[in-house]
């Protein structure tokens, strides 16, 4: 299948490379929030946070923070957020990992999700679901 950000890292497709190592490739957002708006992309094809291999994401989230920090001086942002968008219904576009350095600026704007309340053990509840979930797979987790 057709993948954008492949055909960018095989320089099938234009974009503004801005950092480039054997793993990672990072360049401007071609639709940005805010000037300097980047993405962080591993080179290999992963659909979403959940497929990419630990090793692979060491990389990235290394090499994110270090462009991040750039990013953040050379636009002279006040403050930045570092997202993923995973699935449809969190608003994946490209369906190829990445994480969005988005500067941001004082009073620039604001995301306003309509917050939920718990009810009285909605939390415990909540909380219970996941723990349970947690510990069947713990030990995948710690191989
Ligand atoms: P997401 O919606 O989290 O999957 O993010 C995908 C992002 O990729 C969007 O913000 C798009 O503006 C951006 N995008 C799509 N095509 C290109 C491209 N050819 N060059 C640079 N950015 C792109
Ligand atoms: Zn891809």
């Amino acid at each position: 299948m057709e993948c954008i950000f492949c055909n960018i890292v095989n320089r099938k497709a234009e974009a503004e490379i801005i950092y480039e190592d054997d793993n990672v490739i990072a360049f401007l957002d071609i639709q940005p929030i805010n000037y300097g708006h980047t993405l962080v992309v591993p080179k290999k094809h992963y659909d979403n946070f959940l497929t990419v291999p630990p090793e692979e994401l060491n990389n990235l989230i290394k090499a994110t923070q270090f462009i991040t920090g750039a990013v953040k001086r050379s636009v002279k942002a006040d403050g930045f957020n570092v997202i993923s968008n995973n699935g449809e219904s969190a608003g994946q576009t490209v369906f190829h990992f990445h994480f969005h350095i988005i500067p941001r600026f004082n009073d620039d704007f604001t995301f306003k999700p309509r917050f939920k309340n718990y009810t009285s053990d909605g939390m415990k509840q909540y909380a219970d679901k996941i723990r349970s979930t947690l510990s069947k797979y713990k030990d995948v987790f710690n191989g």
